[in-house]
């Protein structure tokens, strides 16, 4: 039994990446990588909201991290929007209007697609072609489907579109538990990191930082742990034991930059690969690493080529939902215009730290071999902004799919 054909069982039994994650208690995964074909790109809801519009119209707002492909139905008292092959995200919130005609919005994950569930104050009329638009993203806002609509009857034909569900069919989605955070604060004890030229310690700013993010994360609902949370030196298999052990949705290592050249400075951010995407991915990686070698482990109650097909598959679930969270994180940097070094927006290196069956990523926060840089990052203001930037990140990250 080959990868693929492992996939296409995986597939129709329709796992999710974030449930191949579960298979196995702890797997610490193999160095190969295959080529990343696995998992198609997905769409996943990134808001909800109504409004009112001038002449009685109520917009319904559908924010998407990719353009919606969708069709609309009418059952008595709803407006249903299904957009395909999108996940359902459980932290997102609607935000309602008080004189809209929506009275409450629920989403279900039904199959690959995703179900918004209108409940109305009054019938409506079928929304006409003229009554929706879906708009590129902009500023702060992704795709947006956008929806108007007034109070009337619907006509006959209207339920054409309408696929399947009934009452048993579809479960509603509730927030059951709290997702994970693992936050790392790099180096420590004996281990100071970096040094800027004023004496600043990299294992102190990003001490400073994690402790931050931690209240911040916990106050928006999160439970999140600190691999240390004093001046202690920690082994990097350590870290990445602390997320598997507490079962993390997401693991955020946190470290600061130093560069040869002292005009070198801003953000950057990592996730794991093998290869390291550039030069410096690769000196950085072996800076901050004492990396080891580490092979399949985990799925004990496979024959070995199962076993290493199943490994290789996780890997690759890891590997994209911490691209996806690294990618959001660095929008949300850029967002709040934190200087963003040159370069791509994620990079990759061999950082051992991330060698787990957790999804995550390695911000370097900036660089203490920068004077101006070393000052701000002392600074509180800054170091807010940074965890204002990073919370955002795990919010918009969909830990669902
Ligand atoms: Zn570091």
């Amino acid at each position: 039994m080959n990868d693929g054909v492992v996939f296409d069982i995986i597939k129709a039994m329709k796992i999710t990446r974030r449930n191949l994650l579960k298979i196995t208690g702890f797997s610490v995964l193999a160095a190969s990588v295959l080529p990343r074909v696995a998992f198609a790109a997905r769409n996943s809801l990134r808001s909800l909201r109504t409004g009112v519009q001038p002449g009685n119209k109520t917009r319904l707002v559908i924010e998407t991290s990719m353009r919606p492909s969708y069709s609309l139905s009418y059952p008595a008292g709803q407006l249903v929007v299904n957009i395909a092959n999108t996940a359902a995200n459980t932290s997102v919130v609607a935000k309602l209007a008080s004189d809209g005609l929506v009275k409450s919005i629920s989403q279900t994950q039904n199959g690959d697609g995703l179900q918004i569930i209108a409940n109305l104050k009054k019938s409506i009329a079928q929304i006409p072609k003229s009554g929706v638009m879906i708009l590129e993203p902009n500023g702060d806002n992704d795709y947006r489907l956008v929806l108007d609509f007034i109070a009337g009857t619907t006509g006959t034909t209207a339920n054409d579109t309408y696929t399947t569900t009934s009452a048993t069919a579809t479960t509603a989605i509730t927030a059951a538990r709290k997702y994970v955070i693992v936050v790392d604060a790099g180096h420590g004890g004996k281990d100071p990191g970096c040094i800027g030229k004023g004496g600043t310690r990299e294992k102190d700013i990003v001490l400073s930082v994690a402790k931050k993010l931690k209240n911040k994360l916990d106050a928006n609902g999160f439970k999140t742990y600190l691999t240390r949370d004093g001046d202690k030196y920690l082994k990097l298999a350590d870290r990445a034991a602390i997320a598997e052990k507490r079962k993390a949705d997401l693991f955020i290592s946190l470290h600061a930059n130093a560069n040869p050249s002292r005009q070198m400075k801003g953000f950057s951010i990592y996730t794991l690969s093998e290869k390291a995407s550039d030069e410096e991915a690769k000196k950085l990686a072996e800076a901050e690493n004492a990396a080891d070698k580490i092979g399949v482990e985990g799925f004990t109650e496979f024959e070995e080529n199962i076993r290493i097909a199943l490994s290789s598959l996780q890997q690759h679930a890891v590997a994209e939902m911490s691209e996806e969270y690294a990618t959001g994180c660095a929008k949300s940097f850029k967002r709040a215009s934190i200087e963003q070094q040159p370069g791509p927006d994620v990079r990759h290196a061999p950082f051992a730290v991330l060698r787990s069956t957790v999804p995550g990523a390695l911000l370097e926060l900036g660089h203490l071999s920068n004077v101006a840089e070393e000052k701000l990052l002392k600074t509180s203001s800054h170091q807010d902004k940074l965890v204002a930037a990073i919370v955002k990140s795990v919010k918009n990250y969909n830990f669902e799919v």
